[in-house]
């Protein structure tokens, strides 16, 4: 043993990073590149800046470059709420009786709750930084939505959020702490857009989807002047910043001389994981160190285990450029009985590729175990888990428990990416017994696939 391991470990302020960490600047065979979906071309930073900030398209297109500085700006407004505790679990490691050592890096210690406003709040500097006015966005649960609401008021710019309907109607406190943040949030499918009214003639009644948020949101982007788009997940420039979660992970880890041997996160679009692993792939990809690095996914939107590796759209109106990921087609939407988040059809086409040259794993959970473990974990640890970041503690009590079974050590790491506190009626079906665990038939997959672009 070398120094005895407090329960948190806190970086000091001045040993946060200054600079994020780019992995695709280590990676042999790079990310496939989005295409454009009229001449099935890469998308240039000329096409791309209709869309997104400048700087923005820079770093989205930027893979040789291994560190990008942290302006300072960016950085005292990190100060607010990093860095963030890495905790040791002795109460889950006594609760479970296993000899492993089990650490969670905590993001849900800021107002949106999750991770999200790490690349929030890059996302409206750079915004602020080209004089525009303001930026437009979709939200599903709302933990995006809120985390950029919360940084365009820090920088004054204007916020429309496209809330997927369901979520808008059964969230109604989340969108409340949206407007209190000066956000506009509109429902979507809406009447404002063509997209919207388009998706609504074809399917009357619908209650909306991300991929379908996201067409109205670029819509209304690329339409008004001095707006750009800005989104909360799967592009590299988000796992880009998010890198700011791994690299202090890293450091408060490296401080203590532990060494991680596995790091397990849950994947949506592949944000917090990419951020999580980020360092420690680095090093995995220059043959420095070796680590398990596992994606845990929902089984009821089980992108990596069961999707296919191939270009399709990003959303559903079809306007996106195309990405490279592994999908279950843009058309797919999880059964409406799926609380647990998680919902986005494709993949970070930059962990697609890790995933596909075997570098790293996949798992797939049912929804009521991630409520099981959940609730297992908020009894000893104490804090009430999102359910996103429940498919993460799932499989690190499993793998705590195959150590339970061959007497290891091991040094497990987890991604504890945000609190539950406005996903109450989930865990409220989730008590009463009335949440089961849908499972999509390969009918349906083949069926949403059979709309995947020809490349
Ligand atoms: C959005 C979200 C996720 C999933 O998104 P990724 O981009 O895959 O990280 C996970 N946990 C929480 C709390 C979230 O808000």
């Amino acid at each position: 043993m070398s120094k005895e391991i407090p329960y948190k470990i806190y970086l000091e302020e001045q040993e946060m990073p200054k600079a994020w960490y780019n992995v695709r600047a280590d990676m042999k065979t790079k990310p496939a590149p989005l295409l454009n979906p009229g001449t099935k071309e890469p998308m240039t930073a000329a096409e791309l800046s209709g869309v997104f900030c400048d700087e923005l398209v820079k770093q989205e297109l930027d893979n040789d470059t291994a560190f990008f500085e942290i302006p300072e700006e960016i950085r005292s407004f990190y100060k607010m709420y990093r860095p963030s505790p890495l905790v040791r679990a002795y109460c889950l490691e006594k609760k479970l009786d296993t000899p492993a050592h089990i650490y969670y890096k905590f993001e849900g210690n800021n107002t949106s709750g999750s991770h999200k406003l790490n690349s929030a709040i890059a996302q409206a500097y750079y915004a602020k930084k080209q004089g525009l006015k303001g930026v437009t966005t979709e939200t599903g649960a709302g933990q995006w939505g809120t985390a950029l609401s919360m940084a365009c008021s820090y920088f004054e710019l204007d916020c429309k959020v496209f809330m997927v309907k369901v979520s808008y109607e059964q969230k109604p406190f989340r969108r409340e702490v949206m407007r209190t943040y000066g956000a506009s949030v509109t429902p979507s499918p809406s009447e404002t857009t063509n997209v919207g009214r388009k998706i609504l003639a074809e399917h009357p009644g619908t209650t909306g989807s991300l991929g379908c948020a996201i067409s109205e949101a670029v819509e209304v982007a690329v339409g008004s002047e001095g707006y750009r788009y800005v989104l909360g997940s799967v592009l590299n420039q988000v796992l880009l910043h998010q890198s700011v979660i791994g690299l202090e992970t890293k450091a408060a880890l490296d401080k203590y001389g532990i060494k991680a041997d596995m790091i397990i996160g849950c994947a949506g679009g592949g944000s917090n994981l990419g951020g999580l692993i980020a360092p420690f792939m680095g090093e995995k990809l220059r043959g420095e160190a070796d680590y398990r690095i596992i994606a845990v996914e929902p089984a009821s939107c089980p992108s990596f285990t069961r999707g296919k590796y191939a270009y399709d759209f990003c959303d559903t109106g079809m306007v996106c450029p195309l990405a490279k990921m592994y999908t279950l087609g843009s058309d797919f939407i999880p059964a409406p009985n799926h609380a647990g988040g998680l919902r986005y059809h494709g993949m970070s086409s930059t962990l697609s590729e890790l995933y596909d040259e075997g570098l790293m794993e996949a798992v797939s959970v049912v929804q009521t175990d991630v409520f099981k473990a959940a609730e297992e974990f908020a009894r000893v640890e104490g804090i009430l888990p999102a359910p996103e970041s429940s498919h993460a503690i799932k499989v690190a009590i499993d793998e705590a428990l195959k150590c339970k079974e061959t007497g290891e050590a091991k040094n497990i790491v987890f991604g504890l990416t945000g609190t539950g506190y406005f996903d109450l009626v989930a865990y409220q079906k989730f008590h009463d017994g009335q949440m089961d665990d849908y499972i999509p038939t390969d009918e349906e997959l083949k069926k949403s696939w059979a709309k995947l672009p020809v490349v």
